[in-house]
């Protein structure tokens, strides 16, 4: 299939091919919109299981980059990069230098930065052979203390802010002391949202395709562990998916109990159209690209400076987007999904 009849081509300025035969790799990065500044975005390597995969994804991942940033009102635009293969067995420095070199390429219309399956010592590779690259170096911490680059606390704080705005709304809980929440996914994300959350005195349950990052948040959070396809039929307040995308299908579906869903995985809606079907049955969905805003920001923050203070007060404005988002959408009688596209849209055009 061509990229101007794609199904998920929503004019994008530029979709660019990248291959270098010696270290094998085969990426693509795609420019959606550069209106309110350079296309920032992170870098994914997957094992599609062929290029239009890989084309989808790049696509539907990098608009979603416009309108999270948008969202979250930073001067960037939104783009993407995704490697074909596979993150356990395929990465070698010569593959991400030929990265930074594709990245170098696109003159910094395109920034790049950590992804599942690439993390901080990737970023540092690629930093090697191009300056547009984030999320490579030392930065302040929210504590004070000083932490590499990687994005993931302050998308997992993002989550968290997002969670209780959602709770809030939907179950008129102010503290989470008691609250019950489901994990899809502990790595990064998952198992930084799982501390916020057992500090704040929630109970969790938590499931993972690895078994060592299942057992570390029962160890160290006291989580209870279940099975893969256990986390869906749970009787808990929230469902938070951190874990790969498409997971709000039509068969999940069936089995979903909780009343609020809200995590940090992108592109959780296998089809647009299930936001409906979620509204329909009285389930809050927090859009993901507005509670997972939290590592673009941090992103931004690290490329134009800032304090840490800050850049938290930044990412804790999470909180109030997505109260504007559900106050709307009841209002309006629309989907969360619908609203925030809106809002995105508006701020798109304000900042043209
Ligand atoms: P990660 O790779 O560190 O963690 C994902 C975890 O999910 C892994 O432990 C993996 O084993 C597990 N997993 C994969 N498939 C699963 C399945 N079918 N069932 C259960 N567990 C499964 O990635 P991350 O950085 O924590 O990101 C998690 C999600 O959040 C991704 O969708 C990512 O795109 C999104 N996200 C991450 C950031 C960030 O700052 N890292 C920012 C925005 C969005």
């Amino acid at each position: 299939m061509s990229v101007f009849s794609h199904v998920d081509f929503d004019h994008h300025e530029q979709v660019v091919y990248g291959h270098d035969k010696a270290s094998g790799l085969k990426a693509i990065i795609a420019i959606h919109n550069s209106q309110l500044g350079p296309a920032l975005g992170g870098c994914r390597m997957w094992p599609y299981a062929d290029d239009q995969e890989a084309l989808r994804d790049v696509l539907r991942l990098s608009r979603g980059m416009s309108y999270k940033s948008a969202l979250a009102n930073l001067p960037l635009g939104g783009g993407k990069a995704v490697i074909i293969g596979n993150p356990h067995t395929g990465k070698s420095e010569a593959l991400f230098q030929a990265m930074g070199d594709f990245v170098d390429s696109l003159g910094g219309r395109y920034i790049t930065a950590a992804d599942s399956g690439t993390g901080v010592a990737e970023m540092q590779i690629m930093a090697e052979r191009t300056r547009h690259v984030a999320g490579a170096g030392q930065r302040e911490a929210f504590d004070g203390g000083t932490r590499n680059g990687d994005p993931s606390p302050s998308t997992a704080y993002g989550v968290f802010i997002g969670l209780q705005a959602a709770v809030k709304h939907r179950l008129g809980r102010d503290g989470l002391k008691g609250l019950k929440v489901a994990i899809q996914g502990v790595g990064q994300v998952g198992f930084s949202l799982a501390r916020h959350l057992k500090e704040a005195g929630a109970e969790l349950w938590v499931t993972d395709i690895q078994e060592t990052n299942v057992r570390r948040a029962v160890e160290q959070l006291g989580a209870k562990a279940v099975g893969q396809h256990d986390i869906y039929g749970l009787d808990v307040d929230v469902f938070a998916p951190c874990a790969m995308g498409a997971i709000i299908n039509p068969h999940t579906l069936e089995a979903l109990r909780a009343p609020v869903i809200a995590g940090a995985a992108n592109n959780q809606l296998a089809d647009a159209q299930l936001a409906e079907e979620l509204k329909r049955r009285g389930c809050l969905y927090a859009p993901d690209y507005a509670i997972n805003a939290g590592g673009i920001i941090d992103v931004c923050y690290e490329r134009t400076g800032g304090t840490a203070a800050q850049l938290k007060a930044h990412v804790e404005g999470i909180g109030g987007t997505l109260k504007q988002i559900f106050e709307r959408a009841e209002a309006q009688g629309q989907t969360t999904s619908a609203v925030a596209d809106s809002l995105a849209r508006e701020r798109l055009q304000a900042g043209r």
